[in-house]
Parts: C-alpha cells; structure tokens; sequence
C-alpha cells in the first residue's frame, strides 16, 4: 500500500505532549499520531481535530464520522485491532512511529468495517483486520486549493510558478502565526515573504520553520491573510 511521511520536530512533539498532559491522556502515543496526522494531511488541530465532519475525504467515501482514533504502532505492517462494540461510524488511523521523529501514515478504516465476522479472531476474542485491507492514508490528505496547476506534485509550493495569490507558501503552513520559530530575526537580506510575497526588507523581522519557511516575522506586517476555508 502506498504510504507517506511526515517528520515531526520537537516543538510540535512538545506540543503534542502537552496537549496529552491537558486533556488527561495516559500517555501522549494518541496525541503525537493526531498531531502527525494533522501535520501529513493538512488538517487543524488544535489538542483535537477541528471540524472533523467537514473533511472532504467523507464525501468521496460517503459516510460522515462520529469520532478519529489515532493509534501510533511500531510495525509498518500492523492491521487494525479492535474489541466487540466499538461504534461503527468511529475512524481508526493508524500511524508508525517506530521511527519518530518520521511518522508513516499507514492507513485507516471504519470500525463498521473492521467488525465483520471475517475478521473475528476467537482465540484473541477481537476484530483484526489485516494491513492489506486498510484504506489508503492517500484519501486523509486535504486536496490542494489549486490541485491541476502544479507543474510537479513535489513542488513545494500550492499554485507554484505565480498562477496563484500564494506561489510560495508550503503544503504544511497551516497560514497561522506559528507559536515556535525556529528563527526569528531582523533580516539580514530582502527577500520575500513565502506567504505574502513582499519583500521583507533588510533589518525588518523575519522568521523561519521548517512549516512555513522564511515569512514575516511579524504578522502586522504581512500581506497574507487566512482564509477559513477548511
Ligand atoms: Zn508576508
């Protein structure tokens, strides 16, 4: 099955951990599979996921559902485990991270579809389906905001070579100031913005993750503006 990655740095793991600690988790496996979740197929969260009955991804399947489990396993060829009377409109995503800081995203299914009698395995007295069955993690992925004008699927950029208002704003830059520059700095270049395009100036602030890469380092000054469209 076709897969794909996402590595995580350590202040959105940080981040995951405290969201775990705050919402009174056992331990903070669940939220660093959401978190990398999010983060691989562009969806909010924020310690949830927000909006979860609005991704596009139910409309191609045709079913809305009620909640997403994450689970984080350590084989890239697990299946998907479940007990007796677990809701059949609850997703279960799972997500390898044997090993983190790369998470694979490995694939998912309806607890519906995994509680069928083809899959009861007495001895364990559970429900296992097996990796080959999983659904593709391809179908989590938010679609692009302007899928058919890429030159190259691996262009970082959502509308790359100016067919758009963003040319040069990554996949992964949810638009939002981030909480953690790894870099924040009065610039020594001009150089534009990766979300706006305006040249930030010699001198003015300037920062720079690995999500958003060099943009204004101070939002008041930046031309982009986020549109909740999501
Ligand atoms: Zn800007």
């Amino acid at each position: 099955m076709s897969r794909f990655t996402i590595t995580l740095t350590l202040d959105e793991i940080a981040a995951a951990r405290r969201a775990a600690q705050k919402r009174g988790d056992t331990g903070p496996k669940r939220a660093i599979a959401e978190k990398a979740i999010s983060l691989a197929c562009r969806r909010r969260w924020e310690g949830t996921f927000q909006k979860l009955e609005r991704w596009d991804t139910w409309k191609k399947v045709g079913k809305v559902p009620s909640s997403l489990e994450a689970r984080l396993v350590e084989s890239t060829v697990a299946g998907i485990e479940l007990v007796d009377g677990t809701p059949d409109d609850e997703v279960i995503v799972l997500v390898g991270g044997r090993e983190a800081p790369v998470f694979v995203i490995l694939g998912w299914a309806f607890a519906g579809d995994v509680q069928q009698d083809k899959y009861w395995r007495e001895t364990d007295q559970k429900f296992v389906m097996p990796h080959a069955d999983l659904r593709s993690p391809w179908q989590l992925k938010r679609e692009r905001r302007s899928r058919g004008r890429r030159l190259n699927p691996n262009d970082p950029a959502d509308d790359f070579a100016g067919h758009g208002p963003w040319p040069g704003m990554f996949d992964t830059d949810d638009g939002r100031h981030p909480k953690h520059y790894c870099h924040v700095r009065p610039s020594k270049w001009a150089l534009p913005c990766r979300r706006c395009q305006r040249i930030v100036p010699a001198g003015a602030l300037s920062g720079w993750s690995p999500r958003t890469g060099w943009i204004h380092g101070n939002p008041k000054e930046c031309g982009f503006r986020l549109d909740d469209d999501d």
